[in-house]
């Protein structure tokens, strides 16, 4: 059984719902981290925040949200876009590893990880290795069983779910396949889903 504080870097409510579930078990207390630069135009931040907040409200979860940066993740990414998810991650990991240090929690982890949408290989070397650099412990766990029905739930709750992965680029490449880099559909995109429906 693990013990202590997990901080959560989180992307979203829906996301942390589905950490609350997959990691209640565990004896550790959950606190979830706003930090998202990565997410624009504002009006869409602003949605997801307050989506984020009425689910902590109804499930009493310990948070913080940081100051909106979308200057950071604009400057992480110029000129890099290609390698822009990657730099993303790093930047939010980064953030959260940073905001452990500062509060005395020794381990983190991410709501990432409830997506079927991001890359779960590339959250756990990265994620492993900024904590490590910080002494921190890195937990790794898996939310994709409980994905679908909880996001199921949040709309039938009236929770908004977004319906592309965060920044500009994805929002295009969510409404216009022809922008998708090649070999992939756009993170955030469920070709299921009428637009405006789907979801990180
Ligand atoms: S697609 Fe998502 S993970 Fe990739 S850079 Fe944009 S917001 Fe970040």
């Amino acid at each position: 059984m693990l013990e202590g504080k997990l901080l959560l870097d989180t992307c979203c409510g829906p996301c942390a719902l589905v950490a609350q579930r997959s990691l209640g078990s565990e004896n550790r207390s959950l606190h979830f981290l706003f930090y998202n630069p990565n997410v624009h135009p504002y009006r869409e931040y602003r949605l997801r925040l307050e989506a984020f907040e009425r689910l902590m409200t109804a499930t009493r979860g310990e948070y913080t949200v940081l100051a909106y940066e979308p200057e950071e993740w604009i400057r992480a990414v110029a000129f890099r876009e290609e390698s822009r998810c990657e730099i993303c991650y790093r930047l939010r990991l980064r953030r959260a590893a940073d905001f452990a240090l500062e509060e005395g929690i020794e381990a983190m982890s991410t709501t990432l990880f409830a997506s079927p949408y991001q890359d779960h290989g590339l959250l756990e070397l990265l994620g492993t290795s900024i904590a490590r650099s910080r002494g921190l412990e890195f937990v790794i766990w898996d939310g994709r069983a409980y994905y679908r029905e909880t996001i199921s739930e949040a709309r039938e709750r009236g929770i908004y779910t977004q319906p592309y992965c965060g920044c500009l680029l994805s929002e295009r490449e969510r409404y216009d396949r022809t922008s998708r880099r090649s070999g992939e559909t756009s993170r955030g995109q469920d070709e299921e889903r009428a637009p405006g429906k789907g979801r990180e």
